[in-house]
């Protein structure tokens, strides 16, 4: 299993020369096996999809904030006739995964529809176990504004887990330790500094010290912090990295490949 950062910006793009090292793109993570592209969300990361020569693809959405969804126009497959994409997410609240993108991409905020597009995408709503080849997709509830969803991906003995957009609470936390169990690559939310995580209660992320915990309680063997906060430049979020950072575990940064 091969997974590629392609975004680990969170809430809104950033640029600059002092975001260059992190980068500027949101959430997008590439999961790849010998004949499967699983992208994990669909932020601007996505724009800068590799080549994935003839590889199936299949997009999970966490959930439909603006961050995870905007780069899917200029996903460079979406614009390829008789590409086939399967794209899926959890029902949210009232929306399906169809309403989910129909309310962004729709006129006026947008020229025209997803399904517009060249590829022939099909849009799911996820039922937890998916089968996507050799993958078996997993799912809970994220702990989030909104809702969302948490994605496990187990394939040949290897598993990542894909918890952003998550915020840790203490009555919560235990089914996310539970559904991370021994997996290979956790990667976790750590928006906020502990200060302000305090202040940004109910925002939906959490921190690095939380996902700590996670990665100790749960035996996770690496874990990838994502959903870098678009005020945090390459030397805050160095800083911020700092205390923890081993071969284990680091902060996402985009272009990373870490092979499973
Ligand atoms: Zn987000
Ligand atoms: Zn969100």
């Amino acid at each position: 299993m091969k997974v590629t950062i392609l975004g680990a910006r969170g809430s809104i793009p950033t640029e600059g020369k002092d975001m260059l090292e992190f980068g500027g793109g949101t959430s997008c993570v590439l999961v790849e096996s010998d004949d499967r592209a699983i992208f994990l969300d669909a932020g601007t990361g996505i724009i800068n999809a590799p080549d994935i020569g003839n590889k199936s693809i299949t997009i999970l959405l966490t959930h439909p904030h603006l961050d995870h969804v905007i780069g899917l126009p200029f996903f460079p497959y979406i614009s390829e006739k008789n590409r086939r994409i399967d794209f899926y997410a959890a029902r949210t609240g009232d929306y399906s995964a169809y309403e989910q993108l129909d309310t962004v991409y729709t006129n006026p905020l947008w020229p025209c529809r997803i399904v517009d597009y060249p590829s022939d995408i099909r849009i799911f709503d996820a039922d937890f176990p998916i089968t996507v080849g050799g993958f078996t997709v997993t799912g809970i509830p994220s702990v989030h504004p909104g809702g969302g969803t948490v994605f496990r991906l187990d394939e040949n003995g290897k598993s990542v887990v894909y918890a952003t957009d998550y915020e840790y609470e203490p009555d919560k936390i235990g089914e996310l330790i539970e559904f991370s169990k021994d997996c290979d690559l956790l990667l976790f939310d750590a928006q906020y500094t502990d200060e302000e995580f305090e202040a940004r209660r109910g925002f939906g992320h959490s921190t690095v010290a939380q996902g700590m915990e996670v990665m100790k309680k749960s035996g996770a063997k690496n874990i990838r912090f994502v959903h870098h906060d678009p005020r945090h430049t390459d030397e805050f979020l160095r800083e911020m990295e700092r205390p923890i950072k081993s071969e284990a575990a680091a902060f996402a940064r985009k272009d990373e490949v870490i092979i499973l």
